[in-house]
């Protein structure tokens, strides 16, 4: 499930690969291949900025909704100056897949903007967000597409469109929208949910394997966050983080923190800036090695929880991973190529793959829409309590399907998440 943006490569094509893979196992029907392996819905459309400066400028936008099949679109809001119509394809494809293996009543949806947020103002920003939602609002709200943050827009992004929707629709709708603050719709938990999520279904396999997690090692590449509270929950469950590894801005390049005895969640926040980078001088002085950034998989530990970006553990990588590790928790986003997926498949190293790995988020982003509709908020223990039983039941799901087709876990969720689109198409009379 990568976010790559590499020349050259195109992310839509590889995941209509994954998908014929999964489709030719299940044998679907040329109908449904078709229907799924292309959105069902996109729209192009230019958005005109008036600059600070008094000229125009036209930004290009999209929304491409995957299927919605099971439910409403959900998906992203992304601005980057190398966006391509292609990577959004594909990643509302990929979230059609994640809602289903998760088991929320939402499609797959994404969408973005070519720009560089960097080079606009607030305002030319609040302008571009509003004009975006206005050549959209007929095809999206609360029952027909979600949007969310995603990279480089926040919830300051979200709310200004969600301000400029409700004026076009004329009431409040804050259920058309996710990722808000807390107190303007949004939800408690959503910080956590990611990273709690990560460790939901990583306890649920130890479990299978009669692991006692309070004896277990990790090693975390990241500390964003995802990877910081993945750190926090597994810590709190009794596990010990050897190392994290981050990206340091000053430097251009990523350093791993390494401390035997165990990472403090706690020292370690006051050492992180807003973008998880790392303080070393200050880290040294509380015990912390500091090892090249690439260290962090080549550790002792039983687990590896890949949580920063993609295509980390590659080919070359994969050959440092110590015969210890037992267990890869894909936290990111398409952080293993598939040449290194086929050798942990023959090193007996079982991959959580990222769809489900990381699918808390999404789920607590179901529950923000839940709870704007209702219009009544949950405190954050039902929150993360309800996150759980879902990742809880998903990640069975998924194991028991992989053991009943000797398959891997990756294979299993994509059977089952393709399968949940397919009935839901066919019930619906479309195939
Ligand atoms: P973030 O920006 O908060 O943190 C990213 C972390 O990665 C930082 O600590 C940064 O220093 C580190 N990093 C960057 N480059 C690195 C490198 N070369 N080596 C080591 N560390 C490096 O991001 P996040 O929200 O934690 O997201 C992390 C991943 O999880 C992404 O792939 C994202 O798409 C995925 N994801 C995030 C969410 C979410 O809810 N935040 C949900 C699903 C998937």
């Amino acid at each position: 499930m990568a976010d790559i943006k590499d020349k050259g490569f195109n992310a839509f094509k590889m995941a209509q690969e994954q998908f014929d893979k999964v489709a030719a196992k299940l044998s679907l029907d040329e109908a449904t291949c078709n229907l799924l392996r292309e959105p069902i819905r996109e729209y192009h459309f230019t958005i005109p900025v008036r600059m600070d400066d008094g000229s125009v400028k036209v930004f290009k936008g999209f929304r491409i909704q995957h299927n919605d099949a099971r439910g409403p679109c959900k998906g992203g809001i992304r601005f980057h100056p190398q966006e391509t119509v292609d990577t959004v394809r594909a990643l509302s494809m990929w979230m059609t897949w994640k809602c289903a293996v998760a088991d929320i009543p939402l499609g797959g949806g994404k969408g973005g903007v070519i720009c560089d947020p960097h080079n606009l103002s607030s305002r030319e920003q609040e302008t571009l967000c509003r004009g975006w939602v206005r050549q959209i609002a007929r095809n999206v709200g609360p029952v027909q597409d979600v949007p969310a943050p995603d990279v480089m827009t926040n919830a300051q992004h979200m709310l200004w469109i969600l301000d400029e929707y409700e004026k076009i629709a004329g009431g409040r709708f804050p259920g058309f929208i996710t990722g808000k603050s807390v107190g303007m719709g949004g939800s408690l938990g959503r910080t956590e949910a990611t990273g709690y999520g990560v460790v939901y279904v990583l306890r649920e396999l130890l479990k299978d394997f009669k692991m006692d997690i309070s004896k277990t090692k990790a090693a975390v590449q990241g500390f964003g966050n995802v990877s910081q509270y993945a750190v926090d929950l597994y810590s709190k469950l009794g596990g010990k983080v050897v190392c994290v590894s981050c990206w340091d801005q000053a430097e251009s390049k990523s350093f791993t923190f390494f401390r035997p005895e165990g990472v403090s969640f706690d020292e370690m926040i006051r050492l992180t800036d807003r973008f998880g980078g790392i303080d070393k001088a200050k880290a040294k002085e509380v015990g912390y090695k500091i090892l090249p950034g690439e260290e962090w998989i080549k550790q002792d530990v039983d687990i590896l929880i890949p949580a920063a970006l993609e295509n980390q553990v590659t080919a070359e990588t994969v050959k440092g991973i110590a015969p210890r590790v037992k267990i890869v928790v894909e936290g990111a986003n398409g952080p293993t190529t598939p040449e290194a997926d086929e050798v942990l498949n023959k090193r007996g190293i079982i991959a959580i793959p990222d769809f489900l790995a990381n699918a808390g988020g999404v789920t607590c982003s179901y529950f923000e829409q839940v709870q704007c509709n209702m219009n009544y908020y949950w405190p954050k223990e039902e929150v993360l309590s309800k996150l759980d039983e879902k990742m809880t039941k998903a990640f069975h799901e998924v194991l028991d399907l992989s053991k009943r087709k000797a398959v891997s876990l990756r294979d299993a969720a994509y059977m089952i998440a393709i399968s949940r689109v397919a009935e839901a198409c066919k019930m619906r009379g479309w195939v």
